[in-house]
């Protein structure tokens, strides 16, 4: 907490009166997830904590994380937790040790927020609010002692002989003992995240892994994504084929949409898409409609079917076996009409629909913009980075956290327990507690 004299007193005066009083004074610029934690942690541990965000308040992106319900965390245990981030993960095994999930849902109901578990290891805020999450953190800076200052966007990271000094925001120049850098990646821009801190950061010598869009919607070739949109596909199997070849699949929802595909099991699969379009792979999506099922097995289903049903029409018969909003590209590409009776179908168009139902195909043109993508993969080269505090190997008194870094994890609730941990080991180390 400051002492009182501090309040009373000016900027400059209440610097210098910092210095005296020997405690450390940290600047943590953005207030994200991953700032307010480090901010907070920091004034708890004593240094003099001013966090400096450029928007007219923090936590924006926060706020509508989760569908707007926040997913905070996820309870799998570690090593499983690591995995959900491929490579980049093996950096956060430091920070996870340090500060996990558990230690997470125990900080936020010492907040006074209570927490639900949901399917797949989900937790979220009983109230289903995501602010909720935004305001305790709020509350706790501010009791911690924290200093915020809005539409404070820092322009440049000061530095003498590769040592933190100070940060300019606005034309002023703020000094300081260290620095908790935490931007957040270039996702969904109009909630601050711009990407700033990739300039800042290679301002102080680092190298930035080039940004490039993750859990993202995919554009697909064709109409059909387009003549089912809203159409939300529940238990299918996706596998996605790079070059003909699978490369990842994921069980779960799809949904289709105007311009291609989205759902869980889309975003999930989608970094290893972006990139596979990126180099000029040709990259497509096989669901399988009917995952539960083998080929023969479902071979006889659709025999008893035809034998049973038989006097309805293709159009009808099929209805119970896709969602309505699917028949017409069914029968598009099995290339039968609509009116035909189920009994007229010959066998090789009946092997035709089971190949379609285990294999619906869409070949994969692109990915959604930015401005769509719910995180942001690259980032800061972690290599760049000491995981057990934080600090930047490049610039002493610089710390990184959050989506700043090149991590990406999979939805689930893992990139903000990144953001999290990462942020709580960097508030610690930056006021010189760990
Ligand atoms: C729609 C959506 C839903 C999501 N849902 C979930 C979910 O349920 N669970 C989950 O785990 N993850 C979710 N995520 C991902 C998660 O929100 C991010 O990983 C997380 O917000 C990253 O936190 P951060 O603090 O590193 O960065 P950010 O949240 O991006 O915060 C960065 C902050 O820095 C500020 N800033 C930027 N530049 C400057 C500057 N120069 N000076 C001062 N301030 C600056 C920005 O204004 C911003 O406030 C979701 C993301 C989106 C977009």
């Amino acid at each position: 907490m400051n002492s009182p004299l501090i309040g009373v007193l000016s900027q400059n005066q209440q610097e210098h009166a910092l210095i005296k009083e020997n405690r450390r004074r940290v600047i943590v610029i953005g207030g994200g997830p991953a700032g307010l934690m480090a901010a907070g942690q920091a004034a708890e541990a004593g240094a003099d904590t001013l966090l400096l965000e450029k928007m007219k308040r923090t936590g924006l992106k926060l706020c509508i994380t989760g569908k707007g319900r926040c997913n905070i965390t996820n309870i799998v245990e570690i090593s499983d937790f690591i995995s959900h981030f491929g490579k980049t993960g093996p950096f956060l095994r430091q920070a996870f040790a340090r500060f996990f999930n558990t230690d997470l849902m125990e900080f936020f109901n010492e907040l006074g927020l209570e927490l639900v578990t949901e399917r797949g290891g989900r937790v979220f805020p009983a109230s289903g609010k995501a602010p909720d999450v935004w305001k305790v953190l709020l509350q706790w800076n501010k009791k911690s002692g924290v200093r915020i200052r809005h539409s404070a966007p820092v322009d440049t990271i000061v530095t003498h002989n590769e040592c933190i000094t100070g940060v300019v925001s606005q034309g002023r120049e703020v000094p300081c003992d260290a620095v908790i850098l935490a931007t957040g990646g270039v996702s969904y821009p109009a909630t601050g995240s711009t990407g700033e801190g990739y300039r800042l950061s290679e301002s102080a010598g680092h190298t930035v892994i080039p940004a490039r869009q993750a859990l993202v919607p995919l554009e697909t070739a064709g109409d059909e994504a387009k003549k089912m949109t809203g159409l939300n596909l529940r238990n299918v199997n996706t596998r996605m084929l790079i070059n003909g070849r699978k490369k990842r699949e994921q069980f779960g929802e799809v949904v289709f949409t105007e311009f291609g595909i989205t759902g869980p099991s889309i975003l999930t699969l989608s970094g290893d898409a972006v990139d596979g379009v990126r180099k000029g792979h040709t990259v497509s999506l096989s669901i399988d409609l009917k995952p539960a099922l083998d080929e023969k097995k479902l071979d006889e289903r659709l025999q008893r079917d035809i034998v049973s049903r038989g006097k309805e029409h293709m159009g009808s018969l099929l209805r119970g076996l896709v969602p309505r909003e699917m028949v017409p590209v069914c029968l598009n590409f099995i290339n039968v009409p609509g009116d035909r009776m189920a009994c007229n179908i010959s066998a090789k168009e009946r092997r035709r629909l089971g190949a379609w139902l285990k294999d619906f195909r869409l070949e994969v043109t692109g990915y959604r913009p930015f401005a769509e993508a719910i995180i942001t993969a690259g980032g800061i080269d972690t290599r760049e980075i000491d995981p057990r505090t934080t600090e930047s190997r490049k610039t002493k008194g610089l710390f990184i956290a959050g989506e700043l870094l090149d991590i990406q994890g999979d939805t689930g609730g893992y990139n903000l327990q990144a953001a999290f941990s990462t942020a709580w080991l960097a508030g610690r180390s930056a006021a010189n507690i760990t």
